[in-house]
């Protein structure tokens, strides 16, 4: 058979290194390098918040106002209590013919603060935490670990602090682990019992405050450092949002440099495409909207999270804004959404849980799925062919690499994405995102050309007509 016929039957998986010319490498190279320091300045949901909000005013969008007046060619913004945030380029096309909307999440699995975190043992100051997101426990002991800090002080001003991400100058954390000469016993527990999670606290410090001893003065000194530095009391802590991440930066990864590895690359390796992604498009014919939504971790609940109903309800105000508020449902079911969230992708060494034919590889573009979940595929988005047929059209007339994923061996395990909630609102959504490698863990790995590819295909999208 000849080559044209079979590239016509066949689907095979475009390996990216190959099918990529020379200068798309390179290209890919420069653009993660970006991506790089964004996932260095943006390690929370309010970190990155801020990051998206500087790079959008750059680009002329300005803070939503309830009862501006706007028109096509406008661009706004709207910030949920700085943890979750929407941005809106008001289209050609009335907003009757709907939207296009890709929709990420911002927060990563990570240690919280408990409300009162601060106690001293044995004459150890500790920080005691509890877990967001799904983690595996041991993977965060022995690592340097950083604080980020957001609190509101009683004169009401607002302050975030960061500790242990100037390298060569700040302290960093650790929680410590048994030695291995001790852990007989911890080694033939099961990984998901070795390391407890009420184990996963943080060593505060050894020394007591001055003209201090005995019981509490170790605590009493960790809490007079805070005091003087940064204003904070104990009782702070209650209202305060104290994540425990990674202290080490993103970098490449492989003497290709062909992978970035950082933390929270799920799902900063699908928001932030989708934000440069969004930036470019600048007068799309549709109006387009970014959604970078906070508590995905945790199930979408919380004021941040999707299920709040912030999204539709900005939307509305944004339809009375330009004035055309006889406008009803079809807003949303003539729309058409991305649910941008990593995937799983195959890895050699743990082939048990894969499908073999129908996972995602690295380095093979971006990764459309349709689908998750055990028990008969429940909880799923289980995208419908109409809606996927159209974004097939949007990628392959792009010319982007893509395939498919299936996230793991049926009834291995299940996960979800942003996609279910915004198939609620009756908008036809399609789930697309980055393969990513040893995902929630402290360093996840991704591969520069299918970052690059899903900044080209969300640009795509954003640029339908
Ligand atoms: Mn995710
Ligand atoms: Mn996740």
């Amino acid at each position: 058979m000849d080559s044209d016929t079979k590239s016509k039957l066949l689907f095979p998986r475009k390996d990216a290194s190959v099918f990529m010319k020379r200068e798309e490498i390179k290209a890919t190279d420069e653009y993660c390098k970006a991506y790089i320091s964004f996932l260095n300045t943006a390690k929370t949901e309010r970190e990155t918040v801020s990051a998206v909000i500087a790079l959008a005013e750059k680009e002329g969008f300005i803070p939503w106002k309830k009862g501006m007046k706007i028109k096509s060619g406008d661009k706004v913004y709207f910030s949920r209590r700085g943890k979750a945030v929407v941005l809106c380029n008001i289209g050609k096309k009335s907003f009757t013919h709907g939207i296009s909307i890709v929709a990420s999440h911002i927060d990563s699995p990570r240690l919280d603060f408990k409300m009162q975190p601060l106690y001293e043992d044995s004459g150890m100051a500790f920080f005691d935490t509890h877990y967001y997101g799904i983690i595996k426990p041991y993977q965060w002991t022995g690592i340097p670990l950083a604080l980020h800090g957001f609190f509101i002080l009683k004169d009401g001003q607002e302050l975030s602090i960061k500790i242990g991400e100037e390298h060569g100058g700040d302290p960093h954390f650790f929680i410590a682990d048994l030695l291995p000469h001790l852990a007989e016993e911890q080694m033939k527990k099961s990984v998901k019992d070795a390391v407890p999670a009420e184990s996963l606290d943080i060593l505060a410090g050894l020394n007591s405050a001055p003209d201090e001893n005995g019981a509490g003065a170790v605590k009493l000194n960790i809490l007079r450092l805070l005091y003087e530095k940064y204003g904070i009391t104990e009782k702070d802590f209650v209202s305060a949002e104290i994540c425990v991440v990674p202290a080490f930066p993103a970098s490449d990864i492989g003497l290709d440099r062909s992978m970035v590895g950082g933390y929270g690359q799920d799902d900063k390796a699908c928001a932030y495409p989708a934000l440069t992604a969004f930036l470019s498009v600048t007068e799309p014919e549709y109006t387009s909207c970014l959604v970078l939504a906070d508590k995905e971790e945790t199930g979408s609940f919380g004021i941040s999270g999707i299920k709040s109903g912030f999204f539709p309800c900005f939307i509305k105000e944004l339809v009375e804004a330009v004035g055309e508020s006889e406008v009803g449902h079809e807003i949303f079911s003539n729309s058409f959404c991305i649910s941008a969230d990593v995937n799983t992708c195959w890895y050699p060494l743990y082939k048990e849980v894969f499908d073999e034919h129908g996972e995602a590889k690295l380095n093979h573009g971006i990764v459309l799925f349709r689908y998750w979940g055990e028990k008969g595929k429940e909880n799923t988005n289980d995208a419908d062919t109409q809606t996927v047929t159209a974004l097939v059209k949007i990628l392959e007339e792009a010319n982007i690499i893509w395939q498919t994923g299936e996230g793991g061996k049926v009834d291995a395990g299940t996960s979800g994405t942003l996609s279910r909630f915004f198939t609620n609102l009756d908008i036809p959504t399609v789930d697309l995102g980055v393969p990513l490698l040893s995902m929630h863990s402290p360093f996840e790995g991704a591969a520069k050309a299918d970052i690059y590819m899903a900044h080209l295909a969300f640009t795509a999208f954003f640029k339908r007509h």
